[in-house]
């Protein structure tokens, strides 16, 4: 599984040109059909998004390419989900949360338990993607808490994104810097190229 740009030109030209790296072994990734649909609940209304699937010429492993507007294993679309997660932090309770984002109020709560879970994770995972993307950058200060302090560890690696790579919005940096898992179970977050 790969986290690619939300604009299928785009990843076609890039898989067409070698561009796309495997994630596992760093080979070059090839055009492999597509995975199964994906209905992404956007806060334009759902999405139905066609995954493309990519081969390894290296490994000969296959991965599915997900769209950075989504996260693994969840149905909303990223911005939604770090719009919640930067109210929550500026103090707004999930009730309210749920209500101005129109989301159930208990899927709130389930990506809220689980960013705060892996708040420090988080933390310490972009403060290294922030520092790898811009090896200039001076320490990341504290923001008095846990979920503060992994929601702005979140910002300023999608700041030093932003310097690097030209405009983005910042949970679709988000997401691909996290390999998907931002809101997940797993510890792992992928190691940066
Ligand atoms: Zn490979």
């Amino acid at each position: 599984m790969l986290i690619v740009c939300a604009d299928q030109a785009r990843v076609e030209s890039d898989l067409a040109a070698g561009l796309l790296s495997c994630p596992s072994c760093w080979g070059v990734l090839a055009r492999w059909g597509y995975g199964r649909d994906r209905v992404l609940r956007c806060l334009t209304g759902d999405r139905v998004l066609r995954p493309r699937r990519a081969r390894c010429r290296g490994c000969a492993g296959t991965h599915v390419l997900l769209s950075e507007q989504g996260l693994l294993r969840r149905r909303d679309e990223v911005v939604v989900i770090g719009a919640a997660i930067t109210a929550k932090v500026a103090g707004q309770g999930s009730r309210r949360i749920a209500r101005d984002l129109g989301v159930p109020a208990d899927t709130v709560r389930g990506w809220l338990r689980r960013f705060a879970a892996r708040a420090e994770l988080v933390r310490a995972h972009f403060t290294r993607c922030a520092v790898a993307l811009d090896p200039e950058l001076g320490p990341v200060g504290s923001a008095g808490s846990g979920v503060a302090d992994a929601l702005e560890a979140v910002a300023v690696a999608a700041r030093a994104w932003v310097l690097r790579f030209g405009p983005a919005e910042v949970w679709r940096v988000a997401s691909r810097l996290s390999g998907g898992l931002l809101c997940n179970t797993s510890s792992l977050f992928p190691v940066m190229g």
